[in-house]
């Protein structure tokens, strides 16, 4: 994630680009700048599309411009694409062209009346933005299937442990672990845990010495590291982390060296 200043600036950047672009734009097509006709300019918080256009008829009518703040935060105008294009500055022109189609025809759609304004004021028509799965916002965090490689964005920590669908297919078992998904953070590139996996249970010392099973525990979790032990009454369904061991080794943090080891009696 670029730092909070840098963030800012090229808030500042891009509206001020959108800005000028409406102002000259609507000059050269409408003969007047889109602000004059009451378009407004803004970020929003959308992160599966990179741009909106909104005309709602009334009195006065809305009139609305508006790019994804996450995206812009994240890339700014110097990101371009493969093709060298800057991707925010043809979105900008992607939306001038929806409102200047309002303005002539009080509608707006990806047809051949807005393709055509597209050319005339060099947005690329076959590029969509609106849409989902279309240009997305890359997710914070990625999962990835260590058999074939398929990934998956997330824009919040998934609370569940991923399974590959087709590979558990392959092997014919819904949650087998060669098919458990590995969870990354996007930014930093490491490895971090589900978030029903971040769960930590602190593993005291048992006085008396007694084991969880000489205790009446059904099941016991051993940490692998210290080999502390600590009982369960119920089957775990969560992976539960050493606490002392995270203190110790991992800054606090929730570490996967540390995940206890569950047996079962009978
Ligand atoms: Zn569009
Ligand atoms: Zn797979
Ligand atoms: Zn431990």
């Amino acid at each position: 994630m670029p730092s909070k200043s840098v963030q800012q600036q090229r808030l500042t950047e891009v509206r001020a680009h959108a800005l000028y672009l409406m102002k000259h734009l609507g000059q050269q097509v409408v003969g007047r700048p889109l602000q004059a006709l009451g378009w407004t300019f803004g970020f929003d918080r959308a992160k599966r599309r990179l741009g909106g256009c909104r005309y709602q008829p009334g009195h006065p009518p809305k009139k609305r411009i508006t790019l994804s703040g996450h995206y812009v935060r994240l890339n700014g105008l110097a990101h371009r694409n493969n093709a060298g294009l800057q991707v925010i500055d043809d979105v900008i022109r992607h939306e001038i062209a929806h409102a200047i189609d309002y303005e002539q025809r009080g509608r707006s759609d990806h047809s051949a009346p807005w393709q055509a304004i597209c050319q005339q004021i060099g947005a690329d028509p076959s590029r969509l933005y609106e849409g989902n799965d279309l240009e997305r916002v890359p997710g914070t965090y990625v999962v990835e299937c260590p058999q074939c490689g398929q990934t998956d964005d997330f824009y919040k920590r998934p609370k569940n442990v991923r399974y590959c669908k087709p590979c558990s297919q392959k092997v014919g078992r819904r949650f087998d672990p060669s098919c458990r998904m590995v969870l990354r953070e996007r930014a930093t590139g490491k490895d971090v845990m589900y978030g029903d996996e971040r769960k930590t249970r602190r593993l005291a010392p048992n006085a008396s010495g007694a084991t969880p099973a000489e205790q009446g525990y059904k099941y016991t979790a051993t940490c692998p590291s210290c080999g502390r032990q600590t009982g369960f009454k119920r089957k775990v369904t969560r992976t539960y982390v050493c606490t002392p061991c995270c203190e110790a080794h991992a800054n606090g943090q929730a570490d996967r060296r540390f995940a206890l080891k569950i047996t079962q009696h009978y």
